[in-house]
């Protein structure tokens, strides 16, 4: 085997951290008005996203991150009715989400409409939640949206890419405050919130913030293994005034869902919940 050949995509985390997949064929190549788009096919991890440089989605394993995006809150909240995601262009968390049918709406708030085609081409599986009627796409600046709303969703969830170009904008104050202000009393957000081993100052910052707009107990961090992503161990961030997910018990994952879910379960839930030391020094 040898690294040397061009049959590699790698994505570099710094000048000395890197992570290479080899693949046998390019599907997709473009340059849209945010980033580029390339889509490989590959061997160890199947078809895998990558945006401007960086593993997005993978085959292989993006279905644990979908899921403990998603599922984590939904087990939490009362009568969730109305979410949002913003980016989540690969659609993968609305995939997750129209397996609830209590959902009334879903709305996907997306910058680059380029993202959403080529993986409605590329991922038709990941993708197959946007042909629920429930779901409506909107092609638009998450940071602008969410400032128009009050009191309107049960559940936000923030599927970013890191804080570059118009991701940057996902990670200010004022986003964090008017995400607060557009959920319902007993609602909750969700966010990716990074690398707590390869993306420390991120991760620590966004929590950090976070708390200042949710209070101490009101922005909790949970950890999920995703190997194509930075360092493998990957956060997320519950938000909520009302729901404690260190203390709630999920409410039992109905049969069919859970017969759907490969990663997410009860004891999972708790356990995600659980910060090795070092996570918690940091907060
Ligand atoms: N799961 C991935 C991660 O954790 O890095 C994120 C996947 S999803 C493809 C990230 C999406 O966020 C991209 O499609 C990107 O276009 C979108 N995005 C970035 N900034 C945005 C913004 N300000 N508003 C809406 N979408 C945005």
């Amino acid at each position: 085997m040898s690294l040397n050949d061009n049959s590699w995509f790698t994505e570099a985390y710094n000048d000395f951290t890197a992570f290479s997949v080899r693949y046998s064929r390019k599907l997709y190549d473009e340059t849209s008005d945010f980033q580029r788009i390339e889509i490989f096919e590959t061997d160890a991890m199947g078809r895998v996203l990558i945006l401007n440089g960086c593993f997005m989605v993978t085959e292989k394993d993006t279905f644990i991150y979908h899921e403990m995006l998603v599922h984590p809150a939904m087990a939490l909240l009362e009568t969730p009715r109305r979410v949002v995601i913003i980016g989540g262009g690969d659609a993968g968390a609305v995939t997750e989400l129209v397996k609830y049918s209590e959902l009334e709406s879903i709305t996907l708030c997306e910058i680059d409409p380029r993202v959403v085609s080529s993986c409605r081409e590329y991922f038709p599986a990941l993708s197959s939640g946007l042909d629920d009627p429930r779901v409506q796409v909107l092609y638009e600046d998450g940071a602008a949206f969410i400032s128009r709303f009050q009191e309107e969703f049960d559940l936000v969830l923030v599927d970013s890419t890191d804080p570059v170009g118009p991701g940057v904008a996902l990670y200010e104050m004022s986003f964090y405050q008017n995400i607060k202000k557009s959920l319902k009393k007993n609602g909750a957000a969700v966010l990716q919130t990074e690398s707590p081993l390869f993306m420390a100052d991120v991760f620590e910052n966004s929590v950090k913030n976070l708390r200042s707009v949710f209070g101490n107990a009101g922005a909790t961090p949970y950890l999920a293994v995703i190997p194509s992503y930075p360092g493998g161990m990957w956060s997320f961030t519950m938000c909520s005034e009302t729901v404690d997910p260190t203390k709630g018990a999920p409410r039992n994952i109905s049969g069919n869902l859970r017969g759907d879910l490969r990663y997410y379960n009860g004891e999972v839930h708790r356990a995600a919940f659980a910060l090795p030391e070092f996570v918690r020094r940091m907060l």
